[in-house]
């Protein structure tokens, strides 16, 4: 009889996906043991955003946090979500830094490496799926799934096959949106399990609807693992409840032979957990969005689209970006959706309308991914957007790990000359996030504070519609707040006291963002069009112009800032 084995999300994807990633490590450890318990195939508890939040929001270092679990966790393997050669942030790492970081999480308790790239190029996924096997441990290689005329059965098997080919245990579909239909999901997982030895796991988002019935023709295909989360923190933008799916295999021969008792059990704490968490739960990823079945665009994207355009004052573009977004993904050669690439194509379909004519802004990161650094893209892109983007450059063929100076000893130096190096994990914290993490490493960041839940009436209009919604911008919360007179007002939680009125020859800043890199001194002469700061928004890096020459008089910024939309960030004379 075959048993199905369960992977449980609560501890990543599932706070990923509906609490914004804030769960916090106190939250975790009173109900880790019960956790342990269950017999799940693996607790998916680190890696994807959870690293980026935990020094940005919560002043948690998630090396700690791993350690901790670790304590807790004794029997079931602990799983990281690992992007690649861009390990936990949202570009290519050198092979060293590659390396430690692997090495690193195996040491603090990482047992199950899962291990994707965003363009399904197995040459961002091949260092870190050998370091992996050089540990101890389950590697599992994902195909990130996606729908388009390109991405056929027969290129996911050949995928499938260069994983195995690269010793990896399994091989896991990673459906960001809940793309995959029933039909869809027997024919691939069968012939996954006819083509190759490996095992097969399913992960798929509740977003459209259809991935219950995806999970049950999964079972019926043969699929040794899926992907669930337990009941108050599933469906939505997150996986199907463990409950659910444990009583709907019982006594078939799919059974999971989970203990549902112990599960409700489980299912009480979080609960309590859901209630503590709801004032940042995301009214959009909280429920179906058959949109996507539409636009390919997961609900984390689309809450993405109101809060920037919110911003600029261009809701009413909002059907408008909808429909540009499949455009830019079709000329980028039809990228799947998913960090990095959700950002990089979401932010320029976002430009393309804002700017009423396509591509005439175009971001660092598009201009990246025409010359190939961020790998192959799945199909053709675009000839004429790519000629008018970098012009006669050609795109190159290499490995673009291959392209990366080792970094490790450059940030060891410099985080010990900055004294913010404890222990050797400070230094791969300090390269991958450079910009955020000399602050956590110093403890200047502040914990955020949890929104009192929604229950909380002050919070409802009469008529019984909430007046203050926390928007997730990709992991980013902004607090939104409805005034009676009908309009938005954004806030950011940590803004700068940069004049927002407008100064004779200031620069305004287009976005709200995060001054990644000031690039200019009081004093300093610059010319008309020079970069001046490069601003970072949805964690895309956008270079900021001098609008004119002149002579910087005035300077409202420092570096790691985070600034409004229309802030002035300094004046030009
Ligand atoms: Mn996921």
């Amino acid at each position: 009889m075959k048993k199905i084995k369960l992977i449980e999300t609560a501890f990543r994807d599932a706070h990923q996906s509906l609490l914004a990633t804030r769960m916090r490590t106190r939250d975790m450890l009173p109900i880790a043991e019960e956790m342990d318990k269950v017999g799940f195939f693996s607790l998916e508890s680190w890696g994807g955003a959870t690293f980026d939040t935990c020094i940005r929001y919560l002043n948690e270092d998630p090396w700690e946090r791993l350690r901790e679990l670790k304590e807790h966790i004794k029997k079931t393997p602990i799983q990281m979500l690992l992007r690649g050669q861009n390990l936990v942030g949202y570009k290519h790492y050198p092979d060293d830094i590659v390396r430690k970081f692997v090495e690193k999480s195996y040491e603090n308790g990482i047992d199950v490496f899962r291990i994707f790239d965003a363009l399904n190029d197995i040459r961002n996924m091949e260092y870190a799926i050998k370091v992996a096997h050089e540990q101890d441990v389950h590697v599992q290689g994902v195909i990130s799934y996606t729908v388009s005329p390109y991405h056929t059965l027969e290129k996911y098997v050949e995928f499938a096959r260069e994983l195995e080919a690269l010793g990896c245990n399994s091989v896991g579909i990673k459906d960001m949106a809940g793309l995959i239909s029933p039909h869809d999901t027997y024919e691939l997982i069968k012939t996954l399990k006819e083509e190759t030895n490996l095992i097969v796991n399913l992960h798929c988002h509740c977003t459209s609807g259809m991935t219950p019935m995806s999970y049950y023709a999964a079972c019926q295909a043969g699929v040794d693992l899926l992907d669930t989360a337990i009941s108050p923190l599933s469906w939505g933008a997150s996986q199907p409840p463990t409950e659910s799916m444990v009583a709907a295999l019982q006594n078939t021969p799919y059974d999971t032979e989970l203990d549902l008792k112990l599960l409700t059990h489980i299912k009480k704490y979080f609960e309590e957990i859901r209630k503590k968490y709801s004032g940042i739960l995301d009214p959009i990823s909280e429920q179906v969005d058959t949109d996507v079945l539409i636009y390919q665009i997961p609900g984390g994207m689309l809450s993405n689209f109101v809060s920037q355009l919110k911003e600029q004052n261009a809701l009413d573009k909002y059907e408008e970006v909808l429909e540009e977004v499949p455009r830019v993904r079709k000329d980028l050669g039809y990228p799947p959706l998913v960090t990095p690439t959700s950002q990089i194509v979401g932010i320029q379909a976002v430009m393309n309308i804002l700017g009423g004519e396509r591509y005439k802004n175009v971001s660092k990161e598009v201009k990246d991914y025409l010359k190939g650094l961020y790998g192959r893209p799945p199909a053709p892109v675009n000839e004429e957007v790519r000629k008018n983007i970098i012009g006669d450059e050609k795109p190159v063929t290499v490995r673009p790990g291959d392209l990366l100076q080792p970094e490790f000893e450059k940030y060891r130096e410099e985080g010990e000359r900055m004294g913010i190096i404890k222990k050797e994990e400070d230094i791969l914290t300090y390269a991958l996030y450079p910009a955020v993490a000399p602050k956590f490493l110093k403890g200047e960041v502040e914990e955020e504070h949890l929104k009192p839940p929604v229950e909380n009436e002050a919070c409802e209009t009469p008529s019984g519609v909430p007046t203050e919604y926390a928007v997730d911008v990709d992991g980013e919360v902004f607090n939104v707040k409805v005034l009676p007179v009908g309009y938005m007002e954004i806030e950011s939680s940590e803004s700068i006291q940069a004049p927002s009125e407008p100064v004779e020859g200031g620069i305004t800043s287009t976005m709200q963002g995060m001054i990644l890199k000031l690039k200019v001194s009081k004093g300093d002469k610059v010319n008309e069009g020079d970069v001046v700061a490069v601003l970072e928004a949805m964690k895309m890096e956008n270079d900021i112009h001098a609008p004119d020459s002149g002579t910087v008089s005035e300077i409202f910024i420092n570096e790691g800032d985070t600034v409004n939309a229309g802030a002035t960030l300094m004046v030009i004379k």
